[in-house]
Formats: structure tokens, C-alpha cells, sequence
């Protein structure tokens, strides 16, 4: 997943595993599923589908599990709160359940003598809807699954209702459509919670032109958005995309890639990985947009399918460890699983041409900064960012330096750049850290499995590219606390940090985070469009000057308050000094700010004399 993804973090309560509850439901082979599910989604619009299940049981106590631990979302953020007015019967008889009191997301029933079948029906509210005109049908938000059988060995048939004349793209194999009812094959629950559907009233499935077989399924809220997809020359930036992770993996684990792109202003920013169908939400029209396709070509259309060998192929096994998916799982590596993969992100967007260097370093020197800025550095060591990743995914940004980030992905990333730099001096530029991501993502032609692995599988692989100490590199950088900004890999790769008053491009996540003022690298503030604060950075001059989030600008040096305004002040400060008036629930007060820096933001710029790895690692290469 990308790190902006809103994930909806659930209470952390620890879920034991499902094997204390004796389970009546037959595994069966593929040709006889344990189970048909049905959702019907032709009410999509009104933002709520149902779900009707038949389920073979034998008598006895039955436990159903509503699943918790969401691949990719890397935390107990199963919707719950959406699963309601659950019904279960056998034949006409209605059979009571009980929730169980410590995990809340399993179901207790009791099957009667006789019966071999039971219906399982209730609703999903409030998933899944992109907008009026599409959906994104993710299974596992509309499945109730008997524990007991392995997420491998438990074969579901599903179906889905669609609206009239609506259609969809997904993994999943099509074995027949009636009317508004699609149906698929078979498929274990693991492969079905990593297939999802997207559908819509404007849909279109485009096959690509590329070394591997890839098509995009894309849905839009007009005829027009689908029909004009190719104005800004997606498909053969994707194209270029299979191409590119043809040349670093040179293996894949999957027959189709299937590429989904919801565009609606509805769901604007969004992305999840699957093996063999990456989803990624981006604006109405979205795909047709160069700005758009800049915008979100590292962060989300290559991250996400890019996951396909880096998460999915290859997955830590402290993520991958149950046989179902009420966890708790562990999440340290994490820096590896998304740390690495952000790199390669910044790598294959880049090599395939949706962005160009330029625009590549400007993210990398925005995101080096705000690093360096974190005090909270000192305290916690990187690898505990990734531990309580899903705490704090969807924190509020006020005091985030002191808290830290979800920093196992970029500083993870700034850190594998370190690792690839490392490679390429010691072996004089015959081999790269992308001759480790064949080697240890890569490996070898398979269909979709998960090949899972640990810390020393990772260190071993690295070793075996490149004899070195690579257990005391992690170890100094992400298992211990390091206060020192995360510039070595920057440095090494022939380029350092630097500021000037050259405004940043506009962050990928600006829709999201409502900062549409960057003073954190001058006086120590960013500010939302509302005028609030977003954060204060400790240590800087508006933090001394008594400021905190929350607070409202209301006036600077005695003008109401724009962005335009505070630029001024801070380019051109009166005597040394910027005077703000601001409101703090329901007091105003001024708050005199010390300052004459002058209007700053990060940039990269080229070491003199040093040899440039950035720009080498950045090139295309070819697959052949
Ligand atoms: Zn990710």
C-alpha cells in the first residue's frame, strides 16, 4: 500500500489464533467448493451491498471469521464496523449465533444434526462504492469464512451483481454472465481476497504493449474519461512500466497483470497491491492528465504493482505466518516490504518515464528534510515506525516530528539507496541492488504464491550479491536510534540537501493533507488551507515564539491572513521579527516570531567532483 492510504485502524486487540475453536466446515477440493458467495452490489450507489453465502458444515459448533488482518494494509483494519444484520439459516430455519466476546470478528453457531448446508446472509455497509458510476469490490470486506481451514485449501466460488450494464476487470477468471450476474471460478480464499473487482457504467480493458501480458481495466464517472485515457500516452507509460520490471525482477509470479485505475474526484488518491491485479485510485479523468500521471507515478502506479514481487512473491514471514486472517501479525519488516519497495518505486517510475530525475530529486530532497527535522529521531529507532505502522497511518500531523512518521518508507528507502550505492562501488559498477531484487524478488517463474522470508534471509541474499557486513548496516540505521539526518545514501550517490527559496513540486498527497503552505523548512510551520496549523516543528522559531497545531492564523504583521501573506513575511521579515495573530479555541493572541532566513525549501544538488550514482540508478534499462 502507499503510505497515505486510510487504512481504518481498528483497536489493536490481539485476536489469538483460530485453532482454540473446533470447526464444522468441509475443505474440499477446487471442484467442489466449501463454499458459493454472492455479493450483490446493484445497489452500489447507495452505498451498500449483501452478501448471501452457502456453506457446507457438518453438525456440531461452527465458527465463522469476518477477516481481520487485511494483506497489505498491515493491521487489524478489517471493516467491522461495516459488517451488519447477519443472518444464518439452514433450509427455513433460522439458526441463532453469539459473537465471541474476546474476538469480536468471529461468530459462533451451533449446526443441528442433519444438516450438511447452511445460507449465510448480511449486509456491507458502506463499501467498496468509488461513486455513482464504479465500484471496488474488495472480497475480504464481504466475506464471512468458516476458521479451521487453511486460507489455501478453502475454496470459494463467488458471483457478483452488478447494475445493469455495468461491466468489471479483475484476475478472476469468468465462467459466465447472466444479465447483471457475473460468475467466477473457484478460487481459495487467499487468491480472493487479493482479487479484487473493479466495475463500473464506463469501463474499458486495454491490453498493453510489453514484453510481459499486461492489460490496464479502467473505470471512470464518463464515457469521456474512459474514451480519452491515452490523451497524455498512459498505456505506453505502462507499457514501459511491464518492460522496466521485466529488466529488475526478470521472473513474475502471475500469468495476466491486470492494472485497475478507478478515476473519480470521488476517491482521488488511494492504492492497494495484489499480486496480479495492483489497484489504484487516481482524479476524474485522471489517467489522460500528465500532471496526474507525474503525480502519482512513483508513489502509487509503480509502487503498487511493484509490490507484486516485493509484499506479495515475497512477503516477511512475521506477515504471512497464519492460516487465516485474524491475525495478529508482526510488522517490523516493513522497512523491507515497503522501505524497499519505495525505492524501487522512486526507480521504476522513473526508468518507465512518468517521471523524469528532476522531478525524482525534488521528492527525494522534500522527504530527506522532513526527516531531518524530526526530533523524534533521538528517541525512536526507525524500525519502531514500522512495528506500530497502523497506529500511526491516519494520526492527526500535529507534533508528527515528535511522534515520527511512517518513515520505514522513505527513510527505508533513502537507506536501500545507501545499500544499492554500496553495491555498485565495491563491485566498480558490475553489479546494483537490482541484481539482489532478481535474485531475492525475482527468483523464478511461478504462478501466485507467496514465497515468504526473514531479516537474515534478506542479509544473506544481499551477501551473496556482495559480500559485506549487511546485518550491522540495518542494523546501526534502523534497529538502533539514530539521530543524524538520513543524508549517507544521498551523499554516496553524488548529491546532498540544500535549500533555497525555489518552491517544492506539489506533494503527491496535497488532496489529502490540506497543507497549502510549506514554513517548516524557515520559520517552522505548514498551514492548511483553512488557515490552521498542520504542525510546528520543534526547535524552529515559530515553535519558540509559542505557536502549537490547531491554531488558527487569523493575521500577519497586521494583514489578514493567505499564503501569500505569510510568504511575504517570511522572504521580507520587519526588524528580524514576524508577528502572528492567531486564534487558540476561543482566545486571540499575537505570537512574535524571530526570523530572518528568508524564504527556504529542500532541494538535492550535485556534489562537486563526486561521481553520480542517482542519475545511473534513475536510466532505463532494457529487459532483453
Ligand atoms: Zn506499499
Amino acid at each position: 500500500m502507499n503510505k497515505i492510504l486510510s487504512a481504518k485502524a481498528m483497536s489493536a486487540a490481539l485476536i489469538t489464533a483460530a485453532a482454540a475453536f473446533a470447526t464444522c466446515a468441509h475443505a474440499q477440493t477446487a471442484s467442489t467448493p466449501t463454499m458459493t458467495l454472492l455479493v450483490d452490489e446493484s445497489q452500489a450507489a447507495r452505498r451498500i451491498a449483501f452478501v448471501h453465502e452457502e456453506i457446507r458444515v457438518r453438525p456440531g459448533s461452527l465458527t465463522l471469521a469476518y477477516p481481520l488482518w487485511i494483506p497489505g494494509e498491515h493491521g487489524p483494519t478489517g471493516p467491522i464496523e461495516n459488517f451488519a444484520a447477519l443472518r444464518i439459516h439452514a433450509g427455513s430455519a433460522t439458526l441463532p449465533w453469539t459473537r465471541d466476546l474476546d474476538e469480536i470478528t468471529e461468530i459462533h453457531v451451533q449446526i443441528p444434526a442433519g444438516i450438511d448446508r447452511i445460507t449465510v446472509d448480511f449486509d456491507c455497509l458502506l463499501e467498496n462504492t468509488v461513486s455513482d458510476h464504479q465500484i471496488l469490490l474488495a472480497w475480504n470486506s464481504a466475506v464471512l469464512y468458516p476458521l479451521g481451514i487453511d486460507k489455501l485449501q478453502l475454496m470459494i466460488e463467488p458471483s457478483i451483481l452488478l447494475p445493469s450494464n455495468w461491466q468489471q476487470g479483475s484476475s478472476l477468471a469468468v465462467t459466465g454472465r447472466a444479465d447483471n450476474r457475473v460468475n467466477f471460478a473457484p478460487v481459495s480464499l487467499e487468491r480472493l481476497i487479493d482479487s479484487p473487482v473493479l466495475a463500473g457504467e464506463f469501463f474499458r480493458a486495454v491490453p498493453l504493449s510489453a514484453s510481459w501480458p499486461a492489460e490496464m481495466d479502467i473505470t471512470g464517472d464518463s464515457q469521456g474519461a474512459v474514451d480519452n485515457a491515452n490523451d497524455a500516452n498512459a498505456f505506453q507509460l505502462f507499457g514501459n512500466l511491464i518492460d522496466q520490471d521485466h529488466a529488475m525482477f526478470g521472473f513474475r509470479h502471475w500469468q495476466t497483470m491486470h492494472i485497475l485505475v478507478s478515476q473519480s474526484e470521488a476517491r482521488s488518491f488511494d492504492g492497494l497491491e495484489h499480486e496480479d491485479s495492483p489497484y489504484n485510485a487516481i482524479g476524474d479523468a485522471g489517467l489522460s492528465k500528465k500532471s496526474q500521471l507525474q503525480k502519482f507515478g512513483w508513489p502509487l502506479l509503480a509502487h503498487e504493482q511493484s509490490h507484486s514481487w516485493d509484499g506479495k512473491y515475497r512477503r516477511p514471514a512475521e506477515l504471512y505466518s497464519k492460516s487465516n486472517y485474524q491475525g495478529p501479525e508482526r510488522t517490523s519488516l516493513l522497512w523491507v516490504y515497503e522501505g524497499l519497495n519505495e525505492y524501487i518505486g522512486w526507480l521504476l517510475a522513473t526508468r518507465a518515464g512518468f517521471n523524469d530525475p528532476e522531478y525524482m530529486r525534488d521528492y527525494i530532497a522534500r522527504t530527506t528534510a522532513n526527516l531531518a527535522g524530526e526530533p523524534g529521531r533521538a528517541s525512536s529507532a526507525l524500525v519502531d515506525t514500522a512495528t506500530e505502522n497502523w497506529v500511526i497511518r491516519t494520526v492527526d500531523s500535529g507534533w508528527s516530528t515528535l511522534r515520527r512518521d511512517q518513515d520505514y518508507y522513505d527513510e527505508g528507502g533513502l537507506i536501500w539507496l545507501l545499500a544499492d550505492v554500496q553495491i555498485r562501488k565495491q563491485t566498480q559498477g558490475r553489479l546494483s541492488l537490482d541484481d539482489f531484487m532478481r535474485s531475492f524478488l525475482g527468483q523464478r517463474d511461478t504462478g501466485p504464491i507467496v514465497a515468504p522470508y526473514t531479516r537474515e534471509d534478506v542479509e544473506a541474499a544481499l551477501s551473496a550479491i556482495c559480500p559485506y557486513d549487511w546485518h550491522a548496516f540495518f542494523e546501526t540505521r534502523i534497529y538502533q536510534v539514530n539521530a543524524k539526518p538520513p543524508v549517507e545514501g544521498l551523499e554516496a550517490a553524488g548529491w546532498r540537501l540544500v535549500y533555497n527559496a525555489t518552491p517544492n513540486n506539489e506533494v503527491f498527497d496535497s488532496e489529502l493533507n490540506l497543507i497549502t503552505y510549506y514554513g517548516a523548512y524557515s520559520i517552522g510551520i505548514n498551514v492548511k488551507k483553512d488557515a490552521t496549523i498542520a504542525d510546528v516543528w520543534p526547535g524552529t522559531p515559530a515553535y519558540d515564539a509559542g505557536l502549537g497545531p490547531h491554531m488558527t492564523i487569523l493575521a500577519v504583521d497586521g494583514q489578514a491572513y493567505s499564503d501569500d501573506v505569510l510568504n511575504a513575511a517570511i522572504a521580507h521579515p520587519t526588524n528580524g521579527k514576524i508577528t502572528l495573530l492567531a486564534r487558540n479555541f476561543d482566545t486571540v493572541k499575537a505570537y512574535e516570531i524571530q526570523y530572518a532566513g528568508g524564504v527556504r525549501y529542500p532541494h538535492l544538488e550535485p556534489i562537486p567532483g563526486a561521481h553520480d550514482y542517482l542519475s545511473e540508478i534513475l536510466a532505463p534499462r532494457s529487459y532483453k
